[in-house]
């Protein structure tokens, strides 16, 4: 059993703001975000470590990451996105999709943060990508 906050996301149990789902990945909006618009990509299998991931899942992932950088430049309208593993925080292989502007100086990859107002904010951010999804 995936008991970690990941886990309850994916079996439901807890909310999230998701942007993406399929049968093998979800995708959602950090609650913490960098900036607005962080997204979180998942698999659905629990992975702890990167190191311990399938290459076929890996490299599907990492499609799928691709994929969705360029919706997330289409509806944020952000330059790029910058993408991180931490794992600091949450025993569940995932990958962070910072979107970032150009203009930024001293790029950090988790720092500083930028909170949403509120959750209607949250969600206006989730469907901003989620309309751009092909
Ligand atoms: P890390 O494990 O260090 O890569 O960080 C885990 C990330 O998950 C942090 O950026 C948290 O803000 C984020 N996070 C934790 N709980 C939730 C949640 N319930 N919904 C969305 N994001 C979360």
């Amino acid at each position: 059993m995936n008991d970690t906050v990941f886990g309850k996301i994916i079996r439901g149990e807890i909310p999230a703001t998701k942007v993406y789902e399929d049968d093998d990945f979800l995708a959602f909006l950090d609650i913490n975000p960098v900036t607005k618009g962080h997204t979180l990509l998942i698999p659905k299998i629990q992975y702890v470590w990167i190191h311990e991931v399938p290459d076929d899942i890996i490299s599907a992932i990492f499609v799928k990451a691709k994929e969705l950088i360029n919706t997330m430049r289409r509806g944020l309208g952000c330059d790029y996105v910058q993408l991180g593993v931490v794992g600091n925080e949450v025993p569940h292989f995932h990958i962070h999709l910072i979107p970032r502007s150009l203009s930024e100086t001293n790029v950090q990859t988790m720092r500083p943060h930028e909170p949403y107002e509120n959750l209607e904010e949250m969600q206006l951010f989730a469907e901003k990508i989620k309309k751009e999804l092909i």
